[in-house]
């Protein structure tokens, strides 16, 4: 190739970037793990600014790759066609190529077509009209309560859906950490059917990736971003994982010298093991570069307490930021919290603004129109 030639990576093409530390966030006696990821992108001509996301490609846990290999009666080297054609083994196949959590209609047809007992018959065809009640199911469930036999490599692997990529919030600035990015990533592990069940890349990222391993990634640009005057006040509320974007942005305001005023909404469940970045926080703080912190830590008293009701109780002084031009962000669950706040910021412009309701609505409407109110919950 041309040295001169400039190779862009995207979804399509990922670059193959490595590991540079993997660090612990909560402490040991916490019941979450959440890591800080560090990722080296220099030489790779990516970069990204505050608010995008890196795309990362996952790889299944070994065992997991294992047991199904046991249970299909292969050895996990016979060769395999993928949907783009290529030819590979059914070992990576498994681990890196196809999603071992979507059960698809066509792999329960397949596996409708080897069982013989009747009763088992009714059922997968009652699954495959009405896949609602597999939503928690993955294919090793399939497997222990369907046993067949005489399964084909191919015949698997054509059934089964590609692993999509996962997004992560990006919680660096280039411009503080040239060449790298960082993550924050909360590892998902819960118990159905009896059996530990990790998420895919979050288990990757938390407890299979060493520094020096190399991870397929990409940047996936997003409309979530700074205001460009940098004198605009921010709000940012984002606990848990959510904090990831806003440590980038405080990143960037911090190394732009960016006047505007900053204010973090944070939360987790208990201070002592789940102050994620505390340190960094703390000296933002003390540095004035975060002219307000907030901090809703759930656990740590009888009733729970969540950044929607600090928000409450300093609904005045939000409302007064917000009629000054403040931006403001969101960022993290969107089932929960994500909905909270929202409510939460309504009633703060109805209550405090003596707006009725369709007033509201038009004021935060307009906040979405100038790019004032950004969301990134998932
Ligand atoms: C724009 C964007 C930004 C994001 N940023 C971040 C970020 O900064 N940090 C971060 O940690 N995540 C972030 N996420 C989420 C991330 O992309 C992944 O979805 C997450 O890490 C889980 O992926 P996984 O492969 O580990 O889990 P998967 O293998 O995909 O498993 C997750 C699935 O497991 C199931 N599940 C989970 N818990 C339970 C339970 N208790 N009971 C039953 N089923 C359950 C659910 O179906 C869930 O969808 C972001 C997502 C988006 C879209």
């Amino acid at each position: 190739m041309n040295p001169t030639e400039k190779i862009l990576y995207s979804r399509n093409h990922p670059y193959d970037a490595p590991v540079l530390k993997v660090k612990q966030l909560n402490s040991p006696d916490s019941d979450k793990e959440t890591n800080h990821i560090e990722i080296d992108l220099s030489g790779s001509g990516l970069t990204y600014k505050p608010g995008d996301a890196l795309g990362v490609y996952p790889v299944h846990h070994e065992e997991y790759v294992k047991e199904l290999l046991e249970i299909v009666n292969a050895t996990g080297d016979e060769s395999v066609i993928l949907d783009s054609d290529d030819e590979t083994d059914l070992r990576h196949a498994l681990s890196s190529m196809c999603s071992l959590n979507n059960i698809t209609v066509k792999f329960l047809k397949l596996i409708l077509s080897k069982v013989t007992d009747l009763e088992k018959s009714k059922e997968l065809e009652s699954y495959i009209k009405n896949r609602s009640e597999l939503t928690d199911w993955d294919i090793l469930d399939i497997f222990h309560k369907y046993p067949v036999e005489n399964l084909k490599p191919q015949e698997l692997v054509s059934t089964l859906a590609n692993l999509s990529p996962r997004l992560y919030s990006i919680a660096s600035s280039i411009k503080k950490h040239p060449g790298e990015v960082h993550l924050t990533v909360v590892k998902v592990v819960y118990e159905i059917h009896n059996r530990v069940r990790k998420g895919v890349a979050s288990s990757m990222l938390g407890e299979r990736v060493t520094p020096g391993d190399r991870i397929p990634v990409f940047i996936k640009e997003s409309k979530f971003a700074l205001p460009d005057n940098p004198a605009t006040p921010i709000i940012m509320v984002g606990p848990g994982t959510g904090i990831a974007p806003f440590r980038a942005f405080l990143e960037e305001r911090e190394m732009t010298k960016a006047t505007g005023k900053n204010w973090l909404f944070f939360g987790d469940r208990k201070i002592k093991t789940d102050f994620l970045y505390q340190d960094e926080i703390e000296a933002y703080k003390k540095s004035g570069l975060l002219t307000n912190l907030d901090l809703a830590f759930s656990r740590d008293q009888e009733h729970k307490i969540y950044v929607q009701n600090r928000m409450k109780e300093k609904a005045a002084e939000i409302y007064q930021w917000l009629e000054d031009g403040a931006c403001f962000y969101v960022c993290g669950d969107a089932k929960n919290m994500g909905k909270a706040v929202d409510l939460t910021l309504r009633e703060i412009i109805q209550k405090q603004g003596g707006k009725t309701e369709e007033e509201t609505k038009e004021y935060v409407s307009q906040m979405k129109k100038e790019r004032r109110y950004q969301r990134d919950v998932y």
